[in-house]
């Protein structure tokens, strides 16, 4: 098989096309071009009236060691990688050695449990929330009837963080052993449309999420793996000091306790209570940066034919994104993070009486209103003093935002041009706002610190000039965005990945600090994975 990357056809090209350019880009005579496969497809849109589609195929011809022979000189086609996934062991541990246990069954508490249960691993999964289908009943009704469960929402529960989500796949992580692969695979084959497998910016939207949720998780379960559901880990068990510190068990919140020596902790960066208690247990804890602000709402037209022109509203292209930055005069950044195209903005708060915002969206993207959060960059020197002071930031701001939103967990909300103004905002314009329960209109300049504040007005007027409109004075601000990542490092080794003090544990995912996302939590699962089966088969 040999890979053709970087060939261009124009938007609308016809079905034949594509054969017609390998055989042409290849020279060879058609009938010796035997198969082919759209590894990946992207689009270059910089000219919005001649859109060009960019693939990677992976070709099969009839003499391909001439065909490289030939062609050895041109970068762009070459024989094609082998991105399977291969399994670092499959011997089975030691009788009597204790399962390896999981905290936590988000993306990567997930795929660390299916790539253990996969290599013969019997793992046991810890799952504070419910399953997912009764998790979706708890999250819709927070919705509809503003009636929190802390155990049980948009981010507790079977599938993690990202279940009600736009479920985008893409990250930016390195990935030299191809385990993105493994994970777009294994979500295809629990139901994910294959197109996931080649477009360049690959989602799935929520409903197909739970679906897939459920799915891999029977397959844990028929290879031998155990998944308890509503059941919090309240503490973590550890003999020895200085040094020799060993994890060697897990106590529940019903007081009864797990004995293991391979602990996982794949539990999010909500996972506040969870985060102290490691810290009251001396595990290694640093603060790292993290970023807030706000969500903002355009109307997804606006954005489409911002992006593509005329070809706004293509069925390839789909709904449009967008990525943009600024860097204010104040010296602080400020960036669109989880775009959601034709989605809407949802409430993601897991304690009460406080206030936090997403995005979530289905696989049509159908929704009138792109939103996005734009938030503004901030470091530990912005709330020092003490490695969880970031959770005590964050609570801050998201309590801030209760009140201003009517204290019945309204979000606050204001029009993009009254909050650059500094007005108090009356009524909606033209965007009528997706939050549910409903948007309290009102001024949220009190709602962050000052400097968040000034970034954010400079940011909205200049973003005008990447997306021409942006800057739309009814477009719809909703707060706060403060769980843009964990706002603690849980930090571990780089080889075995344990915990840099305390033997026994992975951190693991996007609450330790080593994810951000879907699909990088999956990755790291795997990694986790790997190391977590290398230590117990000694
Ligand atoms: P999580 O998914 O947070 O999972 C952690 C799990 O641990 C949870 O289920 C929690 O209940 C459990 N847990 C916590 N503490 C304990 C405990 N003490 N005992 C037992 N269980 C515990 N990312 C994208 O890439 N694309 C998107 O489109 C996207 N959209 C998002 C939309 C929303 C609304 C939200 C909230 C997030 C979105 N994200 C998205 C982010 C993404 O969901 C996270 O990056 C990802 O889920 C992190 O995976 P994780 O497995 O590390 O942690």
């Amino acid at each position: 098989m040999l890979r053709i990357n970087e060939l261009k056809l124009p938007l609308n090209h016809p079905d034949h096309a594509l054969r017609d350019a390998i055989v042409g880009r290849l020279g060879i005579d058609s009938g010796d071009l035997i198969d082919f496969t759209v590894f990946k497809r992207s689009y270059d849109a910089r000219k919005k009236t001649a859109i060009v589609l960019i693939y990677a195929l992976d070709v099969e011809v009839r003499d391909e060691a001439a065909v490289l022979a030939r062609l050895a000189r041109d970068p762009h086609i070459v024989p094609a990688p082998d991105t399977g996934y291969k399994f670092v062991t499959a011997a089975l541990p030691a009788p009597g050695t204790p399962r390896p246990v999981i905290v936590g069954m988000g993306p990567c508490g997930l795929f660390v449990a299916l790539i253990l249960a996969q290599m013969g691993f019997k793992p046991l999964v810890l799952e504070r929330g419910k399953i997912v289908r009764e998790r979706t009943v708890d999250t819709f009704g927070f919705w509809r009837k503003r009636k929190l469960n802390t155990e049980s929402n948009v981010q507790f529960g079977e599938g993690g963080a990202g279940t009600f989500s736009d479920g985008k796949l893409y990250s930016q992580v390195k990935d030299p052993k191809h385990y993105g692969r493994k994970v777009l695979n294994e979500f295809v084959k629990s139901g994910a449309p294959e197109e996931i497998l080649y477009v360049s910016k690959p989602h799935i939207g929520t409903f197909r999420l739970v679906k897939m949720v459920e799915q891999m998780r029977a397959e844990i379960l028929a290879l031998g793996g155990e998944i308890r559901f509503q059941t919090r880990v309240e503490d973590v068990l550890i003999e020895g000091e200085g040094n020799a510190r060993q994890v060697v068990g897990v106590k529940l919140h019903t007081g009864e306790t797990i004995p293991t020596r391979h602990l996982v902790m794949a539990v999010g960066h909500s996972a506040r209570d969870t985060f102290e208690m490691l810290y009251d247990r001396g595990v290694y804890v640093e603060a790292k940066p993290f970023s807030i602000g706000f969500r903002v709402e355009h109307p997804q037209s606006l954005i489409d034919v911002c992006r593509f022109g005329p070809n706004a509203g293509n069925e390839i292209l789909g709904a449009a994104d967008y990525k943009i930055v600024h860097h204010a005069s104040n010296g602080r950044s400020v960036y669109s993070f989880c775009m959601c195209p034709g989605g809407t903005v949802v409430a993601a708060s897991s304690e009460e009486g406080r206030v936090v915002t997403n995005g979530m969206s289905q696989y049509s993207r159908a929704e009138r209103n792109a939103n996005s959060a734009i938030v503004v960059g901030i470091t530990p020197a912005d709330y020092p003093g003490h490695p969880l002071a970031g959770i005590a930031f964050q609570r801050e701001l998201e309590s801030r935002a209760f009140v201003l939103g009517g204290s019945n967990y309204d979000a606050p909300g204001q029009l993009m041009g009254d909050f650059v103004r500094g007005v108090p905002s009356k009524e909606f314009g033209s965007v009528t706002p997706s939050f549910k329960p409903a948007v309290h209109l009102t001024d949220l300049a009190p709602a962050l610190p000052d400097y968040a504040t000034v970034a954010l007005r400079e940011a909205f007027v200049a973003f005008d000039k990447q997306i021409k409109g942006y800057y739309k004075d009814d477009a719809v601000l909703t707060g706060v965005e403060t769980r843009t990542s964990s706002p603690i490092r849980i930090k571990r080794h780089d080889d075995n990945l344990q915990s840099l003090n305390t033997a026994g544990l992975y951190p693991a995912g996007e609450g330790a600090g080593y994810a951000g996302g879907i699909m990088s939590a999956a990755i790291d699962g795997i990694r986790v994975a790997e190391a977590v089966a290398l230590a117990m088969v000694g």
